[in-house]
C-alpha cells in the first residue's frame, strides 16, 4: 500500500497566527506566540498554504513582517495564497453579512492533482468561515494579543499526529486540545 500523499494545512491569519493593532500612523502586526516554532514543526509534514479573508495587500505585508521575524518565507512556499477574492460573501446568522471561505474550492482540479480533499486541513479562529467544510477545519481560539498564549504550542503536536491518516476529514477534530 503506498503512502497517502502529504497533506496540505491552510492556515488562516488575522486572530490564527497574528493580530493586527492599530496604531499611530498605521498598523502594527502582533505575532502569535510560538508561531515559529509551529511553522516549523508542521511544515516538517504538512505542505502549507494561506486562506485570509483580508485583502491581498494586508496579507503581503503581513507575510513580509512574519518573514522578517521568523525566517518562514510563505510567499515563496506556500501552495497558494488565497485573500479576500477567493472569499464569497453572503447573509450571516446575525442578518448582516461577512466573507466566507467554500471548501468545494479545495476540489478544483489543479488543487486535486496534489492534493486531495481528505487530506486538506483547515486552520482558522472563525468555524462560520467554513459552514460548508467543517469536516476539515482545526478550530483554535481567536487570539487577540494576549500575553502566556499557548494555542500554536499545543497545536503543532496534535497536527504532526495525525498527519498520516488517509482521511483527514472523518477526523473527529473538535476535541484536539485533550488529544495534543
Ligand atoms: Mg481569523
Amino acid at each position: 500500500m503506498s503512502l497517502p500523499t502529504r497533506p496540505l494545512l491552510v492556515l488562516d491569519l488575522d486572530e490564527t497566527l497574528w493580530h493586527g493593532v492599530q496604531v499611530p500612523g498605521g498598523l502594527t502586526l502582533l505575532l502569535r506566540p510560538h508561531l515559529a516554532e509551529f511553522l516549523t514543526a508542521v511544515s516538517t509534514a504538512y505542505d502549507l498554504a494561506i486562506w485570509t479573508a483580508a485583502t491581498e495587500d494586508w496579507m503581503l505585508e503581513g507575510l513580509a513582517e512574519l518573514r522578517t521575524a521568523t525566517g518562514f518565507d510563505l510567499p515563496a512556499s506556500a501552495f497558494f495564497l488565497w485573500h479576500r477574492e477567493r472569499c464569497t460573501f453572503r447573509r450571516n446568522a446575525e442578518g448582516g453579512y461577512s466573507f466566507c471561505k467554500p471548501a468545494r474550492k479545495f476540489k478544483a482540479r489543479w488543487i486535486r492533482e496534489c492534493y486531495p480533499p481528505e487530506r486538506i486541513l483547515v486552520v482558522d479562529d472563525w468555524a462560520e468561515n467554513y459552514a460548508c467544510g467543517y469536516g476539515h477545519l482545526v478550530r483554535v481560539s481567536e487570539w487577540r494579543g494576549e500575553e502566556g498564549d499557548d494555542e500554536l504550542r499545543r497545536l503543532a503536536p496534535y497536527l504532526l499526529s495525525i498527519a498520516g491518516e488517509p482521511d483527514l476529514r472523518r477526523l473527529e477534530k473538535r476535541g484536539w486540545r485533550s488529544k495534543g
